[in-house]
């Protein structure tokens, strides 16, 4: 879309080919329905480190169209953005549709035709030349085609990695693609009762085989598979190795800023304070909301409906050890269904930066996903496909 509005923009003819009934079926699953449209380090010299082996690649084509470009063109599309927690930016809607819809005016705007449910099926090459593509076994043609097809993350979405066959069909270097910002799957029933919570300010801690690998603190979602959030998307690539070492578990630190001594004090006095209740409602004042009859669950010896005053120092202590160390076992990274990025697709080797033409066939352009370029999760991703897409626009 964006690649799409900004040929057109230039007074190019546009034809904008999607198979699904609808535009930006993915777009409007980022971030969680609100969509972390992108990043606002406006200092590129530090977002380009995000991008791994590709920071110096993306120096052209972020100074064509950068994170500001990325505020001032939404902003001018009458969609404010905002800026949240470790500089992750959304529309001030909060509503991931209203990005597709912005993008839809644009295109509006600089006459783009749009035709959905139109799947192109192969491309027409000759003397290394895109002739022209199929679309339900008819030919288009055009002079210049710019490739938006995506990667290979949740293939509902229309995202089933087809450019990423086409490209190796046309003898394109392209890399396998690999979930690598993924959930992970757990064994744990308990964690699946807690699905839709979000445990905030929490540490968790990996271990492989028993022995400490690593920990991280911030927020962990719970859902029906397992775990997700931020800080575990993130992480995904080093679980990966530990699950390739041994037998993976974790502990989740409900209270990561004090120790164990410190959070005895404390539930003792909320103990004294409610000696008279049951457990299972005092337990409210000490964990995440609707967490408590599960958590307490994990200590089957203690009955929930026991009066504070008679809970003995050894449950207490217990319930402390356990609030420090909630125990998951780790069983895998979920697939390419759940990922958020998929690593792999055109090797940027092949790419020219300044134009995101490809050096093999002049008239075909390559855009966001499809490209291999690695990033965590936190904006990164679509502030690739705003940049790399306003540049192959901007050149096609
Ligand atoms: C659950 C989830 C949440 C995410 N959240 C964020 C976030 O908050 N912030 C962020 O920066 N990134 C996020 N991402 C990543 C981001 O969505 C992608 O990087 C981005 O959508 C890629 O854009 P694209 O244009 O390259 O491809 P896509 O968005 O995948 O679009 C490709 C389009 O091409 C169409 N298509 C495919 N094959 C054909 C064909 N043969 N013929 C015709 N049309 C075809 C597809 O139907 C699709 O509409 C998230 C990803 C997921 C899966």
């Amino acid at each position: 879309m964006m690649a799409a509005g900004r040929a057109a923009e230039r007074g190019r003819r546009v034809l904008l080919l999607e198979k699904n009934s609808q535009l930006g079926m993915k777009l409007a699953l980022t971030g969680g329905g609100r969509c972390n449209i992108c990043n606002a380090q406006e200092n590129h010299k530090i977002l380009l480190k995000k991008y791994g082996s590709a920071e110096r690649f993306l120096y052209s084509p972020f100074s064509q169209f950068g994170v500001k470009d990325t505020f001032d063109f939404f902003t001018g599309l009458g969609l404010p953005l905002k800026v949240e927690a470790n500089q992750r930016a959304f529309p001030k809607t909060e509503n991931a549709t209203d990005v597709i819809r912005a993008l839809e005016r644009y295109m509006k705007k600089h006459g783009v035709t749009v035709q959905t449910n139109s799947k192109v099926d192969n491309f027409i090459v000759e003397n290394n030349q895109i002739e022209g593509i199929k679309v339900d076994g008819r030919v288009i043609s055009a002079r210049t085609y710019i490739l938006a097809t995506g990667g290979k993350s949740h293939p509902e979405t229309g995202s089933t990695g087809d450019g990423f066959l086409w490209l190796s069909k046309l003898g394109c270097k392209v890399a396998e693609p690999t979930p690598t910002i993924v959930p992970l799957a757990v064994q744990d029933k308990w964690i699946k009762k807690l699905a839709g919570v979000a445990l905030d300010d929490a540490k968790i801690t990996f271990f492989t085989d028993g022995k400490k690998a690593f920990s991280i603190k911030g927020r962990v979602l719970c859902t029906h598979f397992g775990i997700s959030g931020p800080i575990i998307l993130n992480s995904s690539g080093k679980v990966a190795d530990l699950l390739y070492d041994g037998k993976v578990t974790a502990g989740i630190d409900l209270y990561p800023h004090i120790d164990l001594g410190k959070l005895d004090k404390h539930i003792t006095a909320i103990f004294d304070e409610n000696k008279n209740k049951a457990l299972v409602n005092v337990i409210k004042s000490i964990v995440p909301p609707g967490t408590g009859p599960v958590i307490l669950s994990l200590l089957p010896q203690i009955d929930p409906e026991k009066k504070v005053h008679s809970i003995s120092k050894s449950e207490r202590k217990q319930l402390v050890n356990l609030l420090k160390s909630l125990p998951l076992t780790i069983t895998r990274l979920m697939g390419l269904e759940r990922a958020v990025v998929v690593d792999g697709g055109l090797s940027i080797r092949e790419v020219e930066a300044r134009t995101m033409q490809s050096r093999k066939y002049n008239n075909l352009y390559v855009t966001g996903d499809l490209l291999h370029i690695s990033r965590p999760s936190g904006g990164y991703s679509l502030q690739l496909c705003w940049t790399t897409a306003w540049v192959a626009g901007s050149n096609a």
